[in-house]
């Protein structure tokens, strides 16, 4: 079975659409923040809902609910999720679960420690999830930076970031957890909307990028007024 990873669409729909355009799998994954930052939080989540595709909350559809307490946000993401919330009916996120699995492996927005919050970006803080997997590998987005935090099967630890076409086996790890990056709004000084694909048969990982028209989100965004560092970031990536 061919299952494609996304995560962090954050209300980008040129960007989600770009994705779907480009998967080829059997089942969509969705790891949250369907909403925040982007011009088209709503349009996203009805196509996310439209397409069936298993979703977890991020700590973006949280704070909208006023279960994550947005001091934790910098002033442009606060702002962003204050336009949002005028736009999405809490209806559509509300129940969603902040973990999931499939045969073979777990997926949540952060880390199994902390479901939507932790930013796992080194081995010592993947250390607590390792230990809370019961299966050999867990998908995550939250980071927006595409990679893996791995326990290798003689014991010793390894991470990388990934790009582009790159392949991982999960076969060759004893503990595997990847972050499949943003689909709208990436980190990492690529641009383009990153997502991953994994085939449960071979149990091999590909990372992908798919461009977009990055201007007329750019346009969406000034119409609306939102934050002008969070226009120009999507333009670098970072
Ligand atoms: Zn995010």
């Amino acid at each position: 079975m061919l299952y494609a990873i996304i995560s962090d669409i954050h209300g980008n729909l040129e960007a989600l659409d770009a994705v779907l355009a480009a998967i080829k799998a059997d089942k969509i994954i969705c790891l949250g923040d369907i909403v925040g930052y982007g011009p088209n939080p709503k349009e996203c989540l009805e196509k996310i809902k439209a397409l069936n595709i298993p979703t977890v909350a991020g700590n973006h559809e949280k704070a909208l609910l006023g279960e994550v307490d947005t001091k934790w946000f910098n002033e442009r993401a606060k702002l962003a999720i204050e336009w949002t919330s005028t736009q999405v009916d809490l209806a559509a996120i509300k129940d969603l679960p902040t973990v999931g699995e499939e045969a073979g492996f777990h997926y949540v927005h952060a880390s199994l420690r902390d479901h939507v919050n932790e930013y796992m970006m080194s081995i010592s803080e993947a250390l607590a999830t390792f230990e809370l997997m019961t299966k050999p590998l867990c998908f995550i987005g939250h980071t927006h930076r595409p990679g893996y935090l791995a326990r290798k099967k003689d014991g010793f630890y390894e991470s990388r970031s990934l790009h582009d076409g790159d392949e991982l086996l999960a076969y060759d790890f004893d503990r595997l957890i990847i972050n499949v990056g943003s689909v709208g709004q990436p980190r990492d000084r690529d641009p383009r909307a990153a997502y991953g694909i994994f085939d449960t048969q071979t149990r091999l990982f590909s990372l992908h990028r798919s461009s977009y028209d990055i201007q007329q989100v750019q346009e969406k965004m000034r119409a609306v007024n939102l934050p002008q560092k969070l226009i120009d970031r999507l333009a670098t990536g970072s």
